[in-house]
């Protein structure tokens, strides 16, 4: 099989050289030519129905299907080792789209392990969809599946603790009953959860992805029949993602690989470093001391990523000092991006989230970008000790 490093910059560009082209166009139409009656509206239930844009056929109409949009979702696929993937509007429009789809197949019952991002926590607790949800641990996720179960919900590495959740074993507990999971995280570069059985995976490509806080966007990998169902949901709720922005997606995945690992040694580096630091009580990396018990790193995940988070002995108002006293990092919630964005998930990001479950005060999250770590360093060494 080619190399991640390869298929992430040719995939999705297979149609190009026969046009003449390099990079790809952005299409900005929102209606196409019919060729007739018949044929457009032959294409028009088609795409409606999830199909995918027989080649020759008009698209209709951009809610329906974009050529560039598409062109993302191959590649996308293409690392993913997926049948195929659905790009959204945001992160939460994919996973709303989800959502959707368990409900419309009659199944509501969503058993979901906590923790996971704020808005999805949000959403499943609230019930807005629909859906009805049983909160569990991963170990526990085959006692909570009831008949009309439609999915279970994961999200490793989790946010903001880092904790891995084990994918294979949750997909065998799980039974019949598919898994979706938020890979934001790790993206394709670093783990593949459809390999290990999962039927969906879910990324805010807004993170990642998309890499340069430019971008809003989700997408969903998905297994066999999922595919044709979020793409009608798509068609239908219109949670479209524009052209411009499938551009930048794809644009993104050609640099996702060293992104990634450059990200990652510096996070290394800002982990270690961190671990040392007598104002440090404990630090959230998969490679830290007993953070990844079941030897999840090496196996299930390619490396532990650049997400770092850390306890300060002097809880929130500490917490609240090196928040406003970082200068080069900035402080700002999202993640995934060029620059390092330092954010409080107790008071913002995981707010929403019932006070049992909500990350500690004294904890900060750091987003390590593409920056020397030595300055990075630098900088939390003057906002912890100004
Ligand atoms: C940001 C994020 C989301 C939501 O994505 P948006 O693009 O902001 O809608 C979902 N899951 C995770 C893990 C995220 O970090």
């Amino acid at each position: 099989m080619t190399s991640a490093d390869t298929t992430a910059v040719h995939a999705g560009r297979d149609d190009l050289a026969a046009q003449g082209l390099v990079i790809p166009p952005i299409d900005l139409s929102s209606t196409y030519p019919l060729h007739d009656i018949d044929r457009g509206g032959e294409s028009y239930e088609n795409l409606t129905h999830g199909g995918d844009l027989v080649a020759g056929e008009s698209p209709v109409y951009l809610r329906l299907w974009n050529p560039t949009v598409a062109r993302f979702e191959k590649a996308l696929a293409t690392l993913e080792h997926a049948d195929g993937a659905v790009a959204f509007a945001s992160g939460m429009a994919a996973i709303t789209a989800v959502l959707q789809a368990a409900v419309a197949a009659g199944t509501p019952h969503i058993v979901a392990v906590r923790p996971l991002y704020g808005g999805t926590d949000s959403l499943l607790s609230a019930g807005f969809l629909g859906t009805r949800v049983t909160w569990t641990t991963a170990d526990r996720v085959a006692e909570a599946l009831e008949p009309d179960t439609g999915l279970v919900y994961i999200e490793t590495p989790a946010n903001p603790t880092m904790d891995l959740v084990d994918i294979a074993a949750v997909v065998a507990r799980a039974g019949d009953v598919a898994v979706a999971v938020d890979s934001t995280f790790a993206t394709p570069i670093l783990q593949n959860p459809i390999d290990l059985g999962a039927s969906l995976v879910v990324h805010s490509a807004t993170k990642y992805i998309g890499g340069h806080s430019d971008v809003v966007a989700g997408v969903v990998a998905a297994q066999g029949d999922w595919l044709a169902r979020l793409r009608t949901l798509r068609v239908l709720t219109g949670a479209v993602l524009h052209p411009e922005a499938g551009y930048l997606l794809h644009r993104g995945l050609q640099t996702l690989p060293v992104r990634i690992r450059a990200a990652q040694d510096g996070a290394r580096r800002v982990a270690a470093w961190l671990a040392d630091q007598p104002e440090v009580t404990e630090v959230f990396h998969p490679e830290a001391p007993g953070r990844d018990p079941q030897g999840l790193l090496g196996t299930q995940m390619r490396g532990p990523g650049a997400m770092v988070s850390f306890a300060l002995a002097g809880g929130y108002a500490q917490a609240a000092q090196v928040a406003s006293g970082v200068r080069l990092i900035q402080h700002a919630v999202s993640l995934g991006s060029t620059e390092s964005l330092i954010q409080h998930p107790a008071a913002v990001t995981h707010r929403p989230v019932p006070p049992e479950s909500r990350p500690a005060a004294s904890v900060l999250r750091l987003s390590v970008g593409l920056e020397d770590p030595d300055d990075l360093i630098a900088d939390l060494t003057r906002a912890l000790r100004p």
